[in-house]
């Protein structure tokens, strides 16, 4: 970021929903440039997301960043026009009975769970939820994380390290695990999983739940590849390897046995509020960036964030 910020030719009313990394980066910018800022934030904490991502202990640089906004807010609440509402969710209405010049929305991702047949037979807990309250685990000692991204390997990673005596096993639809993660990050968490023990089951789709299992409909073709193996990194999609031998589809039912599933199937752009302020005309300027725009990481709500604070 460049020391010199520019102040604002136009001094703006700005109101900023949700104290996410977008959130807070966008507010603490636009207040610094002269902006009279408003941030609300509907829990009584800020940081989104990476509130349950710093949870496991491997995860301090995101843990130090968390900090960082906390510590980056207070100074720009005493230096700056910038106003904090915790616990507070604004409504369109409240929004447009404020006469703001800009509404920025900046309200992160909705649960992206489908509906699965029997998932309210078993007992189950979203991955963002169980990290930020560890006493939804109850005694659970068979537990099946279903979706094997960043997430699901993380929570998976933080129940095999952190919570003695559990069996985890993690279902990933596609081939691969971590999909989308660099191949450090992919590979410590995968050699990890597999030092402890943790069953990864790739090419598998979770069809259905009863009290006591999870079934899945598991490829058995001799091409799946090995789960652990990280030496190989992941091509992209468009790039075709043509000496990888073809994946054929031999489908075998198993039935895991489960006493809590974690749900880690990622989440949705959560863009009804934007829709909803732009019906109603809320302000002459609105705006939805991070997550709500499109679910991805810190670096890209921040970037996105950062963007807007210097043009608005
Ligand atoms: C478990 C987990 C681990 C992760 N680990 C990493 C990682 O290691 N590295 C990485 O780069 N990314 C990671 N991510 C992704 C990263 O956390 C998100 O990309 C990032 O937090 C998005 O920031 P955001 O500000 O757009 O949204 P969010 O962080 O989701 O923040 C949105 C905020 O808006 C608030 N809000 C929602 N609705 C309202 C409303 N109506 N009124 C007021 N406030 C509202 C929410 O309470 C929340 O505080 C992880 C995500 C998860 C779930």
């Amino acid at each position: 970021m460049p020391e010199a910020i520019s102040p604002a030719e136009v001094k703006k009313k700005i109101a900023v929903v949700g104290a996410g990394p977008a959130g807070v980066l966008f507010a603490t910018m636009a207040a610094r440039r002269g902006h009279k800022v408003d941030l609300y934030e509907k829990t009584d904490r800020i940081g989104g997301k990476i509130v349950p991502g710093s949870v496991p202990r491997i995860k301090y640089d995101i843990r130090n960043y968390l900090e960082y906004l906390e510590n980056e807010l207070k100074t720009a609440q005493k230096a700056y026009d910038l106003d904090v509402h915790m616990n507070t969710e604004i409504t369109t209405q409240q929004l447009k009975a404020k006469k703001y010049d800009a509404v920025i929305y900046a309200i992160g991702t909705r649960s992206g769970t489908p509906k699965i047949s029997g998932l309210e037979k078993i007992k189950h807990v979203e991955a963002t939820d169980l990290l930020l309250d560890e006493s939804l685990l109850g005694d659970a000692k068979n537990i099946v994380v279903v979706g094997g991204g960043v997430v699901g390997c993380e929570t998976a990673y933080w129940l095999a390290y952190e919570k003695d005596d559990r069996n985890v096993k993690v279902v990933e639809m596609l081939p691969h695990f971590m999909k989308g993660t660099c191949t450090a990050n992919r590979g410590h968490i995968i050699h990890y999983l597999k030092d402890q023990g943790v069953e990864l089951l790739n090419c598998a789709t979770v069809k259905e739940f009863d009290e006591t299992h999870v079934l899945i409909e598991q490829n058995a073709h001799k091409n799946v590849p090995n789960p652990y193996n990280t030496w190989q990194p992941i091509l992209p999609e468009n790039i075709e390897n043509p000496l990888a031998p073809k994946l054929g589809y031999e489908p075998k039912r198993v039935a895991l046995d489960c006493d809590l599933v974690v749900l880690a199937m990622g989440g949705k752009p959560d863009d009804a509020a934007y829709l909803e302020g732009q019906k109603e005309l809320v302000a002459p300027e609105l705006y939805n960036i991070g997550d709500s725009f499109s679910a991805g990481r810190v670096l890209e709500a921040c970037r996105a964030a950062y963007a807007l604070s210097t043009r608005i």
